[in-house]
């Protein structure tokens, strides 16, 4: 029996081993939280740091094969660690996502449209590249920044000392797209073949994912094209294992916004949306098991759940409707705007989803 090591213990690493026991491994979780979610199902855990070395050692020892759910894992260690032991995926991916300003070259040197960026690490340099990106464009922090976390958006001069309030780190400047909608994929690959799952639409709230609505209502060539590229990029960057991209659209064009090399939130609708899930299909991977390409079984939406809405959703899982997945975390602490839960609606549209459910959630 083989054993899956996990750095992170959050609701993604509770996800993964939910799978990796149905495919018959055991499961070492790693985190610094003694009420790390994932604990409650790993075989075993090691509280640590991740920037402990010891204990990121400890759980590649004690595993056959090492993924990560966290996204800021420091790269020197992973990258001296992976010489001795089976980091599957390896680093690179996690490098070239860790910072937005590698993040996007990588994609725009791999043929992905991106918006137009520029580096920015003072008042000086945001000057020059606001008069060449225009307004409106966006500031990000390259590294760290999550959930809209780290960013401002810029209309005029009037915002540059919003601006300017960031630049304490090294940042970028984007170009900021009036985008139609929100769209991503994820993606799973091995040595043989790239899988790729139905293209989500997600509906952010206050810079964190609200809602992802399956199919994406967009043309099929552009559905497609969005699929094709995603696949193209993943093996032309020689990828491993799990990828989620998140895209802009507006009209015809489809911009790269960013990626991240472990299973999303934006794919969690999977799990009884689709014929096989995120988490499975990166088990698969990890486990050198036969990837099995992924079919819609109907129409989904899934609404995540924050601190707000948990009393709502624990009331919806006693009801027991059908269709209806209620996932809880199990979380020891809710918050509002943490993510508590999410619940699957299978075979519903996002028009029926805003017409039945929309109401039923903290608005
Ligand atoms: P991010 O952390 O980069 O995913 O940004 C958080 C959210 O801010 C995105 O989901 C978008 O809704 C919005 N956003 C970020 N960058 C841009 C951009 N260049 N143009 C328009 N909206 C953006």
């Amino acid at each position: 029996m083989k054993t899956i090591g996990i750095i992170g213990g959050g609701q993604l690493g509770l996800m993964i081993i939910e799978q990796a026991h149905l495919l018959g491994a055991r499961t070492i979780c790693l985190d610094p939280a003694e009420d790390a979610p994932a604990f409650a199902l790993s075989d075993e855990h090691i509280v640590g740091r991740f920037d402990d070395p010891q204990a990121l050692e400890e759980l590649c020892r004690r595993s056959d094969v090492v993924t990560y759910e966290f996204e800021n894992v420091p790269g020197d260690l992973l990258v001296s660690l992976e010489k001795k032991y089976n980091i599957k995926q390896g680093f690179k991916p996690l490098f070239d996502s860790q910072d937005r300003l590698r993040e996007k070259s990588n994609a725009r040197d791999h043929g992905l449209q991106t918006p137009a960026f520029e580096a920015v690490d003072d008042a000086e340099s945001l000057r020059r590249a606001v008069e060449r990106i225009g307004y409106p464009c966006v500031l990000k922090t390259r590294t760290l920044g999550y959930d809209g976390h780290g960013q401002a958006v810029l209309r005029s001069t009037a915002d540059l000392p919003k601006g300017e309030a960031l630049l304490s780190v090294p940042c970028i400047l984007e170009e900021f797209i009036p985008f139609d909608f929100e769209a991503s994929v994820v993606l799973v690959a091995d040595e043989r073949q790239v899988i790729c799952f139905p293209v989500g639409q997600n509906i952010h709230k206050d810079g964190i994912l609200d809602l992802c609505i399956v199919p994406a209502a967009m043309d099929e060539s552009l559905r497609e094209r969005m699929m094709e590229q995603s696949k193209r990029f993943m093996r032309d960057c020689g990828y491993r294992g799990i990828l989620a991209i998140e895209y802009f659209v507006k009209g015809e064009e489809i911009y790269f916004n960013e990626m991240a090399p472990r299973p999303h939130n934006s794919g969690h609708w999977t799990i009884e949306g689709a014929t096989t899930n995120q988490f499975r299909e990166l088990c698969r991977y990890l486990l050198d098991e036969p990837l099995e390409e992924p079919r819609l079984v109907a129409p989904t939406v899934m609404k995540n759940i924050l601190g707000q809405d948990l009393e709502r959703a624990k009331a919806l899982a006693a009801e027991n409707l059908p269709d209806v997945y209620v996932h809880i975390y199990g979380k020891t602490v809710s918050k509002p705007k943490r993510k508590m839960g999410h619940v699957t609606f299978v075979g519903m549209t996002g028009e029926e989803y805003r017409t039945k459910w929309a109401d039923e959630f903290v608005k």
